[in-house]
C-alpha cells in the first residue's frame, strides 16, 4: 500500500505561457526530490495568451500535472482559492508561476511542517528586481495592516508558503467574496512559523499588478480585516464636531458683545467647505464597507470552473 504522504503545489497563472515551461523545469526536480507522492495544480485564470495550452503539454508529460481553468480572469485570489479547494493532501503549497518564489525552498517549507508547524510561510528578506517605489509601498501596506489588523499578518510575505491539513482545510471553510488571503491564511492560526528567502526577480513576462491593483488590493486587504476605518471616520467626526461647536459658541459671543457687522464671509465658507468635506469621507467609509456587505449578501459561488483536468496519477492509479 502507498503509505507516502502526499504534497499538493499550487500554482496560480494569468498570461504565463512565456516561463511555464521554465518553471516546471525547476519544479519538477524539487519534487522528485521529496519523499512525497506529489501533484502540481496548474489554474488558468482565464489567460489570453497560450498558458492553457503549455499547461496541457506539461500534463502530457509529467502525470502529477493536473490543470483547472477558470471561466475568466477571476484576479490571484480566487485563482488560488480554486487550486486550494481542489487540491486534497497532506500538504499543499501556494507559489507564483514566474520564478519569483524559488521553487527550491519548497524542500526546506516540507522540512519545518514535518517538524510539526501547521503553516510555513516565506517572508522576503530582500526582493530583487522591483522599483523601489514598490518595495516602498509594500514595506508601508505590511507594516500598516500589522498594525490595524486585529489579526496579527505577519510583514514581508506573500502568498508563498505551505499548509498542513488541517489549516487547509480550516482555509477552505473561509468563503467570503473579498479574500484577503494573506489576512485568511494569518486568521487560520495553528503553529505557524516564518523561513526566510529571497525573492527574485521575474524571470519571464511582466509583472499583472500595476499600483491602481494594488491600491485597491490595499483597500481590500484594510477593509476586510479591520474595522478601524470606520471608527477613525467617527473620531474624525466627534472631534470636528467639538471644534465646529467650540467656534460656534465663539461667533455667538463675538457677535453679543460686539454686535455683528455681516462680514466673516471667508470663516463661513471655511468651515462649511470643511465640514462638508469630512461628512463626505465618513460617508465614503462607510460605502466601502456597505458595498462588502452587499456583494456578500449576494451569495454567488466565489469562481467558475470552465475545464478540469486531474493529473494522470489521479485517472489511472499506477499498480501498486
Ligand atoms: N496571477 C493570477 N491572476 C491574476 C494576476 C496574477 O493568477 O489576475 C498570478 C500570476 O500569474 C503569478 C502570480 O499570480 O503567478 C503573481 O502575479 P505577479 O507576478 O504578476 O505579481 P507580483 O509578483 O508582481 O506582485
Ligand atoms: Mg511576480
Amino acid at each position: 500500500m502507498n503509505q507516502r504522504q502526499s504534497l499538493a503545489v499550487v500554482v496560480p497563472a494569468y498570461n504565463e505561457g512565456e516561463g511555464l515551461h521554465a518553471f516546471h523545469a525547476r519544479l519538477a526536480p524539487v519534487l522528485d526530490g521529496l519523499d512525497l507522492d506529489s501533484r502540481v495544480i496548474y489554474v488558468d485564470d482565464g489567460s489570453k495568451d497560450d498558458t492553457w495550452a503549455v499547461m496541457q503539454a506539461l500534463a502530457a508529460s509529467d502525470p502529477r500535472v493536473a490543470t483547472l481553468r477558470l471561466s475568466r480572469n477571476f484576479g490571484k485570489e480566487l485563482a488560488m482559492t480554486a487550486g486550494l479547494d481542489y487540491a486534497d493532501a497532506d500538504a499543499v503549497v501556494v507559489i507564483d508561476a514566474d520564478l519569483q518564489d524559488p521553487p527550491e525552498i519548497i524542500a526546506q517549507f516540507v522540512e519545518r511542517w514535518r517538524e510539526g508547524y501547521d503553516v510555513v510561510y516565506g517572508t522576503r528578506a530582500e526582493r530583487h528586481g522591483e522599483s523601489w517605489l514598490k518595495k516602498a509601498t509594500a514595506a508601508m501596506f505590511y507594516r500598516f495592516i500589522g498594525r490595524i489588523s486585529p489579526t496579527p499578518i505577519p510583514a514581508d510575505t506573500g502568498d508563498f508558503r505551505l499548509l498542513g491539513r488541517r489549516a487547509h482545510q480550516a482555509l477552505k471553510g473561509l468563503r467570503e467574496r473579498h479574500r484577503f488571503m494573506k489576512g485568511l491564511f494569518a486568521w487560520v492560526g495553528f503553529r505557524q512559523v516564518a523561513l526566510v528567502y529571497q525573492r527574485d526577480p521575474r524571470h519571464a513576462g511582466t509583472s499583472k499588478f500595476n499600483y491602481w491593483k494594488l491600491w485597491n488590493f490595499a483597500i481590500e486587504g484594510i477593509t476586510s480585516f479591520s474595522a478601524a476605518p470606520l471608527k477613525l471616520a467617527t473620531y474624525v467626526g466627534v472631534l470636528t464636531a467639538l471644534v465646529a461647536f467650540g467656534f460656534g459658541l465663539w461667533v455667538v459671543g463675538k457677535a453679543i458683545v460686539f454686535g455683528d457687522p455681516v462680514r466673516g464671509y471667508p470663516s463661513l465658507m471655511a468651515v462649511m467647505l470643511f465640514l462638508g468635506g469630512v461628512q463626505l469621507m465618513a460617508l465614503g467609509v462607510i460605502g466601502e464597507y456597505l458595498g462588502r456587505l452587499f456583494m456578500e449578501s449576494k451569495q454567488r459561488p466565489l469562481y467558475l470552473l470552465d475545464v478540469v483536468e486531474p493529473a494522470r496519477h489521479d485517472r489511472e492509479p499506477p499498480l501498486p
